[in-house]
């Protein structure tokens, strides 16, 4: 079925509900997104004579409008791409050219960047600002076209800390799928409830908008279009039962927030898309009491391959508390999860290797890539490329990408394990440890930190927590670290800093 009929049906039942809020006010109502929705679509089919299957892209920041057009690509049975605004327009223009797409709606103030690159095969460029796209929702709307749970709904473009990204394919059952996964083990959603887009809708923050739609909860959009604390916490206290789905950084950042807030006000934080540190759980946990739950996915899986629900992350009496912290939970009940050696072989509990998955939310493949289709669906599993162990109980600990595991003088260091204990110091703000080649060892420990903290009271650390070959060999004190636009670490942009600064510090020292 098309997702979208979740939409129709709600403009239908809930006329009057709240849909989509923007800053304190409601700025749509249910018959209103599913009106526009259906004109939309409307407007795709007679005027831009799109048919189903074809791609509309969405390049803007957050904003209201995100939700008209991706619902109204689905209502015409089109399916949407919906682009990281903070992406370099060469970037922009790689995936309006790799999706195909034949129209592209983009933000008032990017419109003239995706202009100068967008390809030959873009047929039509619409402002959000523009009489274009005002005229679109003149056309009379239309019913919801009938399409296959197995058609493409939502091209996904990875994230890409390595590479070019790739496009995942995601069907409207993937994302029925994922949806129906969040609202029975994550967090269910009521009539009114609010969730709070601050991170990017064109990534995780967008797949909570479905989820929200099929309970008539309101998507409330920020009016500065991302995340500011002070903004978030007003929100929180004026919306009811106020969600969110939360980066690490950004949990962290709420943590840190000086302003007089009710952190009572959130119904629940979501936090996934990179390490989430036991330290700062905790420190979260203590500012805002038992209303987190922890996610891992990926765009192959949409934010469905394991869950940490509020109850684990808030009961500290359990014996095993500050352990499940370190990880992201056990399966959602609509997908497997295994752990594989590097023959593809499934490994028993307690060993590393890594991470595959099996089932309702997993991607059919990345579009147009056969090659890497075939590297990462195997025999019927998703290889997703991350590293990790379960433990007796099925809980997942996540080690790191295979690529960052650092092997020195031949014993295995997962950069994470490392990163926990430097993170307990008070003065630590943020850390990223890497391996540096090294003649003797294969590889050497690096620690980069952003903080006050001074390297031998790092080291001492370090010896009374670790063992002693996992200890950093040097540290290096930073103002910042490379991140990508959704706010990951990139640790291959560390490693290339890395090798520039310690090729010219070893010169220094021999000149
Ligand atoms: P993306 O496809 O861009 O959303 O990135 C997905 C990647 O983010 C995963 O493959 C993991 O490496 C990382 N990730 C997602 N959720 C978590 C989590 N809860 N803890 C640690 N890393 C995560």
């Amino acid at each position: 079925m098309n997702i979208a009929t979740w939409l129709e049906q709600a403009g239908r039942a809930n006329p009057d509900a709240p849909a989509v809020g923007l800053g304190m006010r409601v700025a749509m109502d249910y018959a209103t997104l599913a009106g526009r929705a259906a004109r939309f679509a409307s407007a795709l089919r007679d005027r831009y004579g799109l048919v189903p299957g074809d791609r509309v892209a969405l390049v803007t920041k957050n904003c209201p409008q995100f939700l008209e057009v991706l619902w109204g690509s689905w209502w015409a049975g089109c399916a949407c791409v919906p682009v990281n605004a903070k992406l370099h327009g060469a970037e922009i223009g790689y995936i309006l050219q790799r999706s195909g797409a034949r129209i592209c709606i983009a933000g008032g103030d990017l419109g003239d960047d995706v202009a100068a690159h967008a390809p030959v095969s873009l047929e039509a460029l619409v402002r959000i600002d523009s009489a274009d796209y005002a005229r679109i929702f003149e056309a009379d709307p239309i019913p919801c076209m009938p399409v296959a749970g197995s058609e493409l709904a939502w091209l996904f473009f990875t994230s890409g800390t390595t590479g070019r990204p790739k496009g995942a394919m995601l069907t409207h059952d993937n994302l029925i799928a994922a949806s129906y996964a969040y609202a029975a083990e994550v967090d269910p959603v009521r009539a009114g409830d609010a969730t709070l887009l601050a991170a990017p809708m064109s990534h995780g923050a967008g797949l909570y908008i479905m989820a929200h739609v099929l309970g008539r909860g309101v998507s409330v959009v920020p009016e500065s279009g991302g995340f500011e604390a002070g903004e978030i916490f007003a929100l929180a206290a004026h919306w009811r039962n106020a969600s969110m789905f939360a980066a690490p950084t950004m949990v962290k950042r709420l943590t840190a927030a000086r302003e007089e807030a009710d952190p009572s006000a959130f119904r629940t934080i979501v936090y996934g898309g990179a390490p989430m540190y036991v330290e700062d759980a905790v420190r979260a946990l203590d500012r805002f009491g038992p209303c987190f739950a922890q996610i891992y996915g990926q765009g192959e899986s949409p934010m469905t391959i394991t869950r940490l629900t509020r109850e684990e992350i808030g009961d500290r009496a359990h014996p095993r508390w500050r352990e499940r912290l370190a990880t992201a939970g056990v399966a959602y009940g609509n997908v497997e999860v295994a752990i594989a050696d590097e023959a593809g072989r499934v490994l028993p509990p307690g060993e590393a290797g890594e991470i595959i998955c099996r089932g309702a939310p997993v991607m059919p493949g990345y579009w147009q890539d056969g090659e890497a289709t075939a590297k990462t669906l195997r025999d019927g599993w998703l290889f997703t490329g991350d590293v990790g162990s379960l433990d007796e109980f099925g809980y997942l600990s996540l080690k790191d990408r295979s690529k960052d595991l650092i092997i020195s003088g031949g014993t295995n260091i997962y950069p994470r394990e490392v990163e926990e204990v430097l993170l307990t110091h008070p003065d630590v703000r943020e850390v990223s440890v890497i391996g540096r080649p090294d003649p003797e060892w294969g590889e050497i420990v690096i620690a980069y930190i952003v903080g006050e903290a001074d390297a031998a009271t790092l080291d001492a650390l370090c010896l009374s927590q670790i063992a002693r070959f996992k200890r950093p060999r040097h540290y290096r004190f930073v103002e910042a670290l490379p991140k990508n636009n959704y706010g990951k670490i990139l640790k291959t942009a560390l490693r290339e800093i890395d090798q520039r600064d310690s090729a010219c510090n070893d010169a220094e020292e021999k000149g």
